[in-house]
């Protein structure tokens, strides 16, 4: 069964963006004969906070965008920081994240080029992750073993 899941950040209210958003989602699902799931995204612990998330509530369901596994509980990624720290694992164990130092101006505007897939770079403060794409995923960027193309 199709499972797809709509996951909006509670660091504002809901925007036209996450209304199309969610057509989407439910549609693809009710297609498919899926379910969706529902999880906050709140990770930005500065801006989240409790009133959007509730505001955010309110209106997806006065548009009629249930999540089928209801709204109690909800699920919110700060509940389930072991999950996504399992997954992390798993994709630094098989090499499929690594470190980048590239700051966002040096980036703005352009498609990221794989600058840092083969620098091996500790993963540490000011550094985020990136996921390696395999050789023909897309047109730049760094296959599995590391190599720049
Ligand atoms: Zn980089």
């Amino acid at each position: 069964m199709l499972i797809t899941r709509f996951a909006p950040s509670p660091t504002g209210y809901l925007h036209l963006g996450h209304v199309v958003n969610a057509i989407y989602v439910w549609g693809v699902a009710r297609a498919a004969g899926g379910r969706v799931l529902l999880r906050i995204e709140d990770h930005d612990r500065i801006r989240s906070r409790p009133e959007y998330e509730r505001a955010i509530l309110e209106d997806l369901e006065w548009l009629g965008f249930v999540p089928d596994q209801g709204l109690h509980p909800l699920m919110r990624e700060s509940d389930r920081p072991q999950v996504y720290e399992a997954a992390l694992e798993r994709l630094r164990a098989t090499r499929h994240v690594y470190a980048c130092d590239c700051s966002r101006t040096h980036i703005a505007g352009e498609k990221y080029d794989g600058h840092c897939c083969d620098r091996r770079l500790k993963e540490g403060r000011g550094r985020g992750l990136r996921v390696r794409i395999d050789a023909g995923a897309e047109r730049r960027g760094c296959d599995r073993a590391g190599q720049s193309r």
